[in-house]
């Protein structure tokens, strides 16, 4: 598939989850039908799905089925065939599949400008125009493909094809289908149909998607407009589901930081939670945009369509942030770059817990990129800190404008901040250690409020103070939204960047990181102070872990005796090592006249060839590839440099680590491995690479229904978004890569 038409997808999927969240007719009392309509109850061993009927757009159709409704033919039939992200079909079979004939074919209303959009029902047929009798389907994703159009074929198009074929002849067609005629849509139960909708299905004799458990219509009926304000059935619903879920992402929060000598609500998690102790990434190239990506889709970043924090854009031939964004539609507020989660393919844990239990779904970070994958593309609120602008801001992609309080809030961004940034000697590795960045001082003292205003978003973007801001935001947010107060569950996603550029700075353990896990231990406290009064301590479930770990500083690992680079001192000199690949590129390849980025880009550890380069200056790929890992993998430092066939076939974790990163369409051509605890920079330290400290991470569960203590069981990332589907009820679906963990064995 080519490159644009995988892109075009990709959007074309994320503008329907946008849509199917709006469009959604959700179980949600603001829904409220025409009372002129016809309202029917589907009652199924699901549970009830209430619809909205419109005769006066689709007359033939709803009076046809009013038929089947008051004669009781509908009652004993099945959901025969359920395909997700499409829709879900019943009304002609029995359990066992015999099929139920209609009594009579009725006129194809397609044509009467409603869409096959989320939430809607028409009626099913064969490929003949007016084929339609009983079966009928319920929209689960917005089918928009299946409406009339102007290009539509006519029925005379079909009897000229039917004619054309009496003689033998086949007529070339160029019309598309007629369309579907939608006759209805579902006012209350969508959260039924959601369920029906991620049942396991096999393929049976002829047919195919059957649910393999069978979901009955028990009953169908014509209901009273007054029917409307009484509950619904629904079934398979925990008694007690948590008013409020919180992830709490720590940026760059390796496994062996936790704490539980820390007096505050980090040190409570590591005291009261239930603290996985072989917890790890899942994934090779260990990044933040990767990293927050998988948490709440419970897929590696390779199947969320993330492949790092950049990557080149083939047809471009530039680089490409992993949330930027081209269209104007899709704006930063107050800011001129776009952003939006056009690149993630799946969908979150925010999306079901909006589609399915009708909750909410806010994020807040300091970084975008951290907010936009963890909330994904459905959700209410999705807040970051702008460092040009100086405050929290989102994209028009989620919101139009920021909510009052939140303006309120950004006035006081500065006033939240003490002028200057002081912290003790800590208690682990001595401060003003060799090796730390000097670049914003390597002691105690650092001026916050002073200086130029236009470094003051940088100032506080690497200083712990970002996190005060990002976890006061999400106490005002709690309160102001009222979260985990309105009967459903709410969801809050909270990542906390300080930790991971203060830690590039100064390395984990440092005075400064230090410093910065305990100030979200103090933070952190006050949060759960305020969900204990807001919703109740026992009312509330919070998971613990983060995007990716770090490498010491390469000279602390040194003096620990522990530095396994065969560099002495283990740093490989950025510029010189960038420089030097790239002049052997230009000699090889690219001399005199192109540059080496004409050939190869680097983006992160990924390497990139140009096609067309290779085309243009008759270079075979397989010998360019072979040439560049050769130069790599002569550089002091580099253990290997892996082709995608390296990774497609060799059976090591290294290459399945890789293997769960790499993206289709996005990922490089060559992977740069450098050999262990060795650096790419000059100053302060890094992570990315697939070794395990840069994959550990800590995974811990806390609150409602989670029993505490340690528990061995390996755990990923990965595994939190099924374990919070498990937690609220919610079939989990069984092409998630991770997998349910038992809270409370
Ligand atoms: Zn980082």
């Amino acid at each position: 598939m080519s490159r644009t038409v995988t892109q075009l997808l990709v959007s074309l999927l994320a503008t329907c989850w946008i849509q199917c969240s709006f469009a959604a007719a959700a179980d949600d009392e603001k829904v409220r039908p025409s009372a002129d309509n016809p309202l029917v109850r589907i009652s199924t061993t699901s549970g009830d799905i209430v619809l909205e009927l419109f005769p006066d757009k689709s007359p033939i159709t709803v009076k046809n089925f009013l038929r089947y409704v008051s004669d009781g033919s509908y009652k004993d039939t099945v959901f025969h065939r359920v395909i997700p992200d499409f829709m879900i079909q019943a009304g002609g079979h029995l359990a066992d599949m015999t099929e139920i004939e209609g009594e009579n074919e009725i006129h194809n209303e397609a044509d009467n400008g409603l869409s096959n959009v989320t939430g809607t029902i028409a009626m099913a047929r064969t490929n003949i125009i007016d084929s339609a009798s009983r079966q009928f389907y319920i929209n689960t994703n917005d089918n928009t493909r299946l409406d009339h159009s102007p290009e539509s074929c006519t029925r005379e198009d079909e009897k000229a094809t039917e004619a054309a074929a009496e003689r033998g002849l086949v007529r070339p067609v160029t019309c598309e289908t007629f369309g579907y005629a939608v006759f209805g849509r579902v006012i209350r139960g969508m959260s039924v149909v959601r369920e029906i909708e991620l049942v396991e299905t096999k393929d049976e004799g002829d047919f195919y998607d059957v649910p393999v458990v069978p979901i009955t219509i028990t009953g169908m009926d014509q209901i009273p407009f007054t029917e409307l304000d009484k509950p619904i059935a629904q079934k398979n619903y925990p008694a007690e589901k948590p008013a409020l879920v919180l992830l709490i992402a720590i940026d760059q929060f390796r496994n062996d930081r936790i704490d539980a000598s820390l007096p505050g609500g980090l040190g409570k998690l590591a005291r009261e939670g239930r603290i996985y102790t072989d917890a790890s990434l899942d994934h090779g190239l260990t990044n933040t945009c990767p990293g927050h990506a998988v948490m709440m889709t419970g897929v590696n970043p390779g199947r969320a369509g993330i492949p790092g924090n950049s990557y080149i854009d083939a047809a471009a031939w530039e680089e490409r942030y992993c949330v930027e964004d081209g269209e104007p539609e899709n704006l930063v507020l107050g800011g001129d770059e776009g952003r939006s989660p056009w690149m993630l393919t799946v969908p979150t844990l925010g999306y079901w817990v909006k589609s399915v239990i009708n909750g909410r779904s806010f994020s807040v970070s300091g970084k975008d990129r951290a907010a936009i994958m963890m909330a994904g593309h459905d959700a209410d609120g999705v807040y970051w800190f702008d460092r040009e602008q100086v405050r929290f801001t989102t994209s028009r992609f989620y919101e139009q404008s920021l909510p009052a309080y939140l303006n309120e809030f950004n006035k006081l961004v500065v006033d939240l901040l003490p002028p200057i940034w002081e912290h003790d000697a800590g208690r682990f590795r001595p401060d003003d250690y060799p090796g730390e960045s000097e670049d914003n001082g390597r002691v105690s003292g650092r001026d916050l409020a002073e200086g130029d205003v236009e470094e003051l978003g940088d100032r506080i973007y690497g200083s712990p103070y970002l996190d005060t801001l990002t976890l006061e935001l999400a106490r005002r947010l709690i309160s102001e939204e009222k979260l985990g107060t309105s009967g459903v569950t709410d969801l809050l996603t909270v990542s906390l960047s300080a930790n991971d550029t203060v830690g590039h700075q100064f390395g984990p353990f440092s005075a400064e990181s230090e410093h910065t896990l305990s100030i979200i231990d103090s933070e952190l406290a006050s949060l759960f102070n305020l969900l204990d009064e807001s919703i109740g301590e026992d009312n509330y479930i919070v998971a613990l872990t983060s995007d990716h770990g770090v490498a010491n500083l390469p000279e602390w690992q040194t003096e620990l005796g522990q530095n396994r680079c065969p560099i002495e001192g283990g740093r490989i000199g950025f510029y010189g090592f960038v420089g030097g690949l790239l002049f052997d590129i230009y000699a090889e390849y690219t001399a005199p006249w192109d540059f080496p980025t004409d050939l190869v880009k680097f983006s992160g550890s990924q390497l990139y060839i140009n096609r067309p380069y290779l085309e243009e200056n008759q270079l075979e790929l397989e010998q360019v590839m072979a040439g560049l890992k050769d130069i790599l993998e002569d550089e002091a430092g580099v253990r290997k440099v892996w082709t995608r066939t390296e990774i497609e076939n060799t059976s090591s974790d290294e290459a399945r680590l890789l293997r769960n990163s790499i993206v289709n369409g996005a990922s490089g051509d060559l992977f740069l491995q450098v050999e262990q605890d060795c650096i790419i920079s000059d100053t302060g330290t890094t992570h990315g690479s697939l070794y395990d400290y840069d994959r550990s991470i800590p995974l811990v569960f806390y609150g409602a229904g989670v029993t505490s203590g340690s528990d061995s069981t390996p755990a990923n990332s990965i595994d939190i978004a099924p374990t919070l589907l498990n937690v609220l009820g919610i079939p989990v679906p069984s092409d998630l890569d991770g997998k349910s963990l038992e809270l409370s064995p």
